[in-house]
């Protein structure tokens, strides 16, 4: 197969996601009617920043609302648009998406950054700078508060490829994180030379930090990310003790279900409105 990409052609057979199961193929061609039909919904988990108190942004994710399966989370179909190719339809969707509620909540006054996340595919298949670009132009939303997410084994399956079209997309002047961070393997010598502006602890640390082994991998990877001049988040900052800890290490900022779960727009906005952190408005710019 001539289309065959370069991450395939090194895919070993696993029955879990096979491109020609047929179950597969139907939800997928579900999700293709699904991403033309609205089906998809964003919900946004809010960012919070320890030192400054104030919520500096959200995090776009993808929840699929299927008429008769109910709603399906992101692990349960992006694995396979990934196989698929449907992937880079899906990333359109959620950049312009996430970049069109930006403006809206602009226009409330709420100058929010807001993260969406890059499959491996869509960083290294897709138009993903011409396509961001075209998108910051269509929405006007500024590129210095988005941020796309990339995990390090999207890097690392072709770190070359990988920092061209970072580098790029940083050109545009949009931010970069590095998600999960922790759980692939990264060469720091790469990490060193990207145009990374955040890194993302993997939620698997912190959730178990009173693990003394878990917590000296995340007091480690503050540090490191400070040395390379990096912010660092804490993701899965599920109770009042994480983010105690958290906040004692000099962690930068943090994402987690003691601080919300991720809530579609109206909830959100409620949320936003009792919540003890303040947002960023466009009069205190
Ligand atoms: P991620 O980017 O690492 O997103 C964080 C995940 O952790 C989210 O799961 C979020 O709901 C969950 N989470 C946040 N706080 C906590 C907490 O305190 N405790 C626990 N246990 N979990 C927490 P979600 O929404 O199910 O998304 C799972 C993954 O699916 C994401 O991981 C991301 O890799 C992927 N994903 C989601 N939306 C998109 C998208 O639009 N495009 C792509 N390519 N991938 C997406
Ligand atoms: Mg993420
Ligand atoms: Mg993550
Ligand atoms: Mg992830």
């Amino acid at each position: 197969n001539a289309s065959k990409t370069k991450h395939e052609a090194y895919t070993i057979y696993d029955p879990a996601i096979d491109v020609y199961d047929p179950q597969r193929l139907s939800l997928m061609a579900e999700l293709r009617l699904a991403i033309a039909t609205d089906q998809l919904q964003l919900h946004y988990q809010p960012r919070i920043d320890f030192r400054k108190r104030s919520l500096v942004g959200v995090e776009a994710l993808v929840r699929w609302q299927h008429p008769k399966r109910g709603l399906i989370p992101p692990d349960e179909f992006i694995p396979a648009a990934e196989k698929t190719g449907l992937i880079d339809e899906l990333t359109l969707w959620v950049l312009r998406t996430a970049m069109f509620q930006g403006k809206h909540w602009e226009a409330q006054g709420l100058m929010l950054e807001i993260a969406v996340n890059i499959s491996t595919r869509s960083l290294h298949e897709m138009f993903l700078v011409s396509s961001v670009r075209e998108l910051l132009q269509q929405t006007a939303f500024a590129p210095e508060r988005l941020i796309l997410e990339v995990t390090e084994s999207t890097i690392m399956l072709d770190p070359v490829n990988a920092m061209r079209e970072l580098e790029a997309v940083h050109k545009l002047g949009v931010q970069l994180a590095i998600d999960d961070f922790g759980i692939g393997y990264s060469s720091l010598a790469y990490l060193r030379q990207l145009p990374v502006r955040h890194l993302k602890i993997d939620k698997s640390f912190i959730i178990d930090m009173r693990d003394p082994k878990n917590g000296a991998i995340v007091r480690g990877t503050v540090e490191l990310g400070h040395s390379l001049g990096l912010s660092v988040t804490a993701e899965g900052v599920e109770d009042k003790t994480n983010y105690t800890s958290l906040k004692l290490l000099g962690c930068d900022q943090a994402q987690g279900y003691y601080i919300s779960r991720p809530l579609p727009v109206s909830a959100f906005n409620d949320w936003l409105s009792k919540s003890r952190w303040k947002a960023k408005t466009a009069r205190a710019m």
